[in-house]
């Protein structure tokens, strides 16, 4: 392995859903993820964003195996060894499983109520047995240190703590393995206003000490800005924006990107002029709209030869800029000016 070698190489990765019996669409199939392809560098943060429904959750549980991929490649780059996770089985699978953890959404539904907070801590090294027996109580101490509880509150239960206080411990479970990789669902979203950025810090704490790589995926712009330091934009599916975040915040190129940038609160009112957030609902995943997903949303194509090409034509992924990706036709006219409201 060289040390160019990125921790994660996710090639041309799909998940499809057969629609089940009795609903409406049976048989027919539901493209969650459609081709997407990245790489994450040790330590760094990617953020995954869009609106409910684009499939950045599925790519979260699909890049772990809680789906299997439908086609495409996960390499992962693990003690000096390039291995491709989707297609490995039994003991290599379980081992690399340590490696790669979750966070999810919902603190209350993800720990188990009837389970002491030294039992949920307690589960993951009885199942990998990666630390001797006697030193696993130690380490159940460390890690709530880590993530800034109290020793005291391991004999209790999970329905005693706040959201905030559960995310921790939800945390906590997932540096248990010592991951190199954390998928974090909607981390924050759940969390009162308050405690989000409490939660945030102890991620980039966490990431600092231990060289983490997250993947964090969210709706929240606002979190994502101050947590990643690349993001990549989904729409039904497919990426449609990649680009670092520095670059993405200061000059985002797809239409789309745009209206969810300008669904931001500001709190300038002044600035709420050129505001335009996406319009319409998103469609449905099961019949997406032809050529560029987005044409019968997008401000930027609503009629004549443009409309006829997005409508047509499904655009590519091209770097449009420095590492900066977009998938859209007319990615180098789009400037936040030019979808502005008059
Ligand atoms: Fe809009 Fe066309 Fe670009 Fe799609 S390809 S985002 S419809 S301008």
């Amino acid at each position: 392995m060289t040390n160019a070698q990125p921790l994660l190489d996710v090639q041309h990765l799909s998940k499809s859903f057969v629609i089940g019996k009795k609903l409406l669409d049976e048989g027919q199939t539901l493209r969650a993820v459609d081709d997407v392809s990245f790489t994450l560098e040790r330590g760094e943060s990617l953020g995954v964003v869009g609106e409910s429904g684009c499939g950045k959750s599925t790519l979260g549980r699909t890049l772990l195996r809680l789906y299997e991929p439908t086609s495409g490649r996960v390499v992962l780059a693990i003690d000096g060894a390039a291995s491709d996770f989707s297609t490995i089985k039994g003991e290599a699978l379980k081992q690399m499983r340590r490696k790669l953890q979750m966070v999810f959404q919902d603190p209350s539904a993800s720990l188990n109520p009837r389970m002491t907070i030294r039992d949920i801590l307690r589960e993951p090294f009885a199942i990998h047995r990666h630390v001797p027996a006697a030193e696993i109580e130690a380490r159940i101490r460390g890690l709530m240190a880590e993530v800034g509880l109290r020793e005291d509150a391991l004999d209790r239960f999970p329905h005693s703590f706040s959201g905030g206080q559960k995310q921790r411990i939800g945390i906590a479970r997932a540096l248990a393995l010592e991951p190199d990789l954390i998928v974090l669902d909607e981390p924050v979203s759940a969390l009162d206003v308050s405690i989000r950025g409490q939660v945030l810090n102890l991620l980039k704490d966490l990431q600092r000490g231990r060289g983490l790589s997250y993947i964090f995926i969210s709706h929240d712009l606002a979190a994502v800005q101050y947590i990643a330091d690349r993001i990549a934009v989904m729409y039904l599916g497919r990426i449609v924006e990649l680009a670092s975040a520095q670059s993405f915040y200061a000059a985002p190129r797809h239409p789309y990107a745009l209206a969810l940038l300008s669904a931001l609160p500001v709190p300038n009112p002044k600035l709420r002029r050129g505001r335009q957030p996406p319009r319409g609902t998103i469609p449905s995943p099961i019949n997406p709209p032809s050529g560029c997903h987005f044409h019968t949303r997008c401000p930027f194509a609503t009629a004549g030869a443009r409309l006829h090409r997005c409508s047509g034509e499904v655009p590519q992924l091209r770097e449009i800029a420095s590492k900066h990706w977009a998938r859209c036709h007319f990615a180098e006219e789009i400037q936040q000016s030019s979808l502005a409201v008059r």
